[in-house]
């Protein structure tokens, strides 16, 4: 903690993958996910956009921040039907080892991408080619594991044109020795795939470039639901 602020509230962070009707766990149909929105939605959940936690602007704790990892095209079949009608704008990690490439016919193209942040989405790295950033990884191939931090970040603000300052670890492995690189690289915020509840302001939360996700797939979004429902207008710890 420190600064000398006060929580003025917090925000559930749920992670998505892509909308495809595909039989893996990962996947959440178009239909399915238009109905989770309406359901946060009906349950009194406010859906919050980055540039507003960033700037400590959310208040209450009924609150959620929707992220979408991988850059995976599949969310322009959402975006209209499921997102454009509650005023979602999510935050988008992504990995430049797919982006626009014709050899990888489910990513999306950098235009496709400065779309969606041209009408309020933002965007932050992913790892470069998705790997983890473990020590193992570290040990193996050091070049490479700096690649994920600092050639994410130098691909996606060259390609974008805007300064990435949050990170999602891919796989959601973290270790040590990642958090501190993203620290040098300039990155002040990174989110996991633990589970919990994130303060805002972010500088509250214990540890920045360790904030915690919901992953939302098939199989989880019954517990993410029963969370969600059970968080639901709890009183503010002082
Ligand atoms: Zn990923």
């Amino acid at each position: 903690m420190g600064k000398g602020l006060d929580a003025r509230g917090s925000v559930h962070v749920l992670c998505y993958h892509t909308f495809m009707n595909r039989k893996t766990d990962y996947d959440v149909a178009p239909e399915e996910f238009k109905k989770q929105i309406e359901e946060m939605a009906s349950m009194g959940y406010r859906f919050v956009k980055t540039e507003d936690v960033l700037a400590g602007r959310v208040t209450g704790d009924n609150n959620v921040w929707i992220t979408i990892d991988d850059g995976n095209n599949s969310l322009n079949a959402v975006y209209n039907s499921a997102l454009k009608p509650h005023g979602v704008k999510p935050l988008l990690f992504l990995y430049p080892g797919i982006l626009d490439r014709k050899s990888v016919p489910y990513a999306m193209s950098y235009a496709e991408i400065k779309g969606f942040l041209n009408d309020g989405a933002s965007a932050g790295a992913h790892g470069f080619y998705h790997l983890f950033l473990n020590e193992k990884q570290y040990k193996k191939d050091k070049k490479e594991f700096l690649k994920e931090i600092y050639g994410s970040r130098d691909t996606l603000e060259s390609k974008l044109g805007r300064k990435m300052e949050l990170f999602a670890y891919p796989f959601g492995v973290y270790s040590d020795l990642a958090r501190d690189e993203l620290a040098q690289a300039g990155f002040k915020y990174a989110f996991t795939i633990n589970h919990g509840v994130v303060q805002v302001p972010l500088e509250l939360n214990a540890e920045p470039l360790k904030l915690p996700r919901f992953l939302v797939t098939k199989s989880s979004w019954k517990n993410v639901r029963g969370i969600l429902s059970k968080n639901l207008n709890k009183p503010r710890k002082s």
